[in-house]
């Protein structure tokens, strides 16, 4: 390990000017004048992955942008490890919100600044120069490898899908890497092993069969949208529970110890409803506010609407109402089950003077790598040798599609070792890299691909 870290720190120059040139091509995947940026940066990464001894390097044709593949295949009975990126960006507009060029990287303090540096071209960078280090140093890598670098994660990943699905064999491992993440805080290395799931649902309530006159029918009638109020308002109890039965059934609870290093997490309740500009947090009673966004589900009303918006007055009784409503699932909860509960619950607490339809719009399942998982835990051994420092657990309150794609298609679970920082400005102006995340990055993947080889061994 010696001999890496003083390789590491003896390239440190070399390593920023690489991810310099990187960065400079502006490969934007929404925008169809940077198609040939876009095909450019995948031949880039294709040479930079052979100069750094890795094999079998092509670029997959999609229906879009393409898809670098390599891999490492060379050290029998360990191990495989499947690494995923992007190496397509956002749009850098506005641009005179930057203070330096978005396609020239610029040094300043102890940030890199342009876009891609942490989103997520810094990152997958830190990755190539954890191998190099590896394999002129010693020749092998500990395990096996595969890469695919996507470039079409910030437009949705359209043809993802389909190459995984077509190449399961090619694309097969025991764990999926994935750095395009955030660590909790600047100095706080953690690990994110949990991901939520969604539940979209649209109700819509008919009452009379046409709008009315509120004066001359208004008293007479019940108003769909009070109806649909009164529904939607029932939804929680005064604990803040979701109230359709049989709702929490297969929530997989917290542990004590998820639940005690969430405490250890620097977050001020205080400091965070301040921020959002509410005097006081709502949510399901018993749970800290980060325990509620990661760990529980919730059931939200994300629009309401029906009768008159318009300008001024309108005395109508409308026909209709309508709301979304999505529901955030856990590990365990299965979302085409919650839909149908969703689905049950609201035709039964509807009242007999509307017509109730229920859609359900989109859906997908949470996920988690258990820390306890070979995967985790010699994400966490790294991350400790690499920032020197304790680390901490999180679990995101949001989905990664990607994350549950491969799961659903590959049946692996994904380890999320990310580098960024929560304030770095991805899919904005002024993205930056930490420069210290960026070497402590290096190291820490290094380290990474060591622990993985090494917890097969017992
Ligand atoms: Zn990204």
């Amino acid at each position: 390990m010696k001999q890496i870290l003083s390789y590491i720190e003896s390239n440190k120059k070399r390593y920023l000017n690489e991810l310099t040139e990187l960065l400079k091509i502006p490969s934007v995947s929404s925008q169809p004048k940077r198609k040939d940026d876009v095909l450019n940066c995948a031949n880039w990464i294709a040479e930079h992955l052979k100069t750094i001894g890795m094999e079998n390097v092509k670029i997959h044709k999609t229906k879009g942008h393409p898809i670098v593949y390599a891999d490492y295949l060379k050290t029998n009975g360990k191990p495989t490890v499947l690494f995923y990126g992007h190496y397509d960006v956002q749009p850098e507009e506005p641009i005179d919100l930057w203070t330096s060029q978005p396609f020239d990287a610029t040094i300043r303090g102890e940030n890199l600044y342009a876009r891609g540096a942490a989103d997520d071209k810094g990152q997958i960078f830190i990755h190539f120069k954890a191998i190099e280090s590896i394999l002129k140093n010693y020749g092998e890598l500990p395990l096996n490898l595969k890469i695919i670098i996507e470039g079409e994660e910030e437009v949705g990943s359209p043809n993802l899908e389909n190459f995984v699905k077509q190449n399961k064999q090619m694309l097969k491992s025991d764990l999926i890497l994935i750095s395009d993440s955030s660590m909790f805080a600047k100095d706080v290395p953690s690990i994110c092993y949990s991901l939520r799931g969604l539940t979209y649902m649209e109700v819509e309530l008919t009452g009379p069969n046409r709008d009315l006159h509120s004066g001359s029918f208004g008293g007479s009638v019940h108003n769909p949208i009070q109806a649909l109020c009164e529904m939607i308002s029932s939804l929680h109890d005064k604990n803040g529970k979701i109230t359709i039965p049989n709702f929490y059934n297969d929530v997989l609870s917290l542990t004590k110890e998820e639940r005690n290093s969430f405490v250890k997490l620097p977050f001020s309740e205080k400091k965070y409803a301040k921020d959002l500009g509410v005097k006081e947090l709502y949510g399901e009673k018993g749970y800290s506010s980060l325990e509620r966004v990661w760990a529980r589900p919730t059931l939200e009303c994300n629009g309401i609407w029906g009768g008159y918006t318009g300008d001024g007055a309108k005395t109508v009784l409308p026909s209709k109402a309508f709301a979304k409503i999505s529901m955030r699932l856990v590990p365990n909860q299965s979302s085409k089950k919650i839909a149908k509960l969703f689905e049950n619950h609201l035709k039964k607490i509807a009242p007999k003077t509307v017509q109730i339809k229920v859609r359900s719009l989109h859906g997908g399942e949470a996920a988690i790598t258990p820390i306890d998982s070979n995967g985790v835990k010699s994400a966490v051994i790294a991350l400790e040798k690499g920032f020197g420092k304790k680390v901490l657990y999180q679990r995101e309150g949001g989905s990664i599609p990607i994350v549950v794609q491969f799961k659903k298609i590959l049946k692996t679970d994904t380890v999320l070792l990310g580098f960024g920082l929560p304030d770095e400005n991805a899919h904005a102006p002024n993205e930056f890299i930490n420069l210290n995340n960026f070497f402590n990055g290096i190291k820490t993947s290094v380290y990474f691909y060591y622990e993985f080889a090494k917890s097969f061994e017992n």
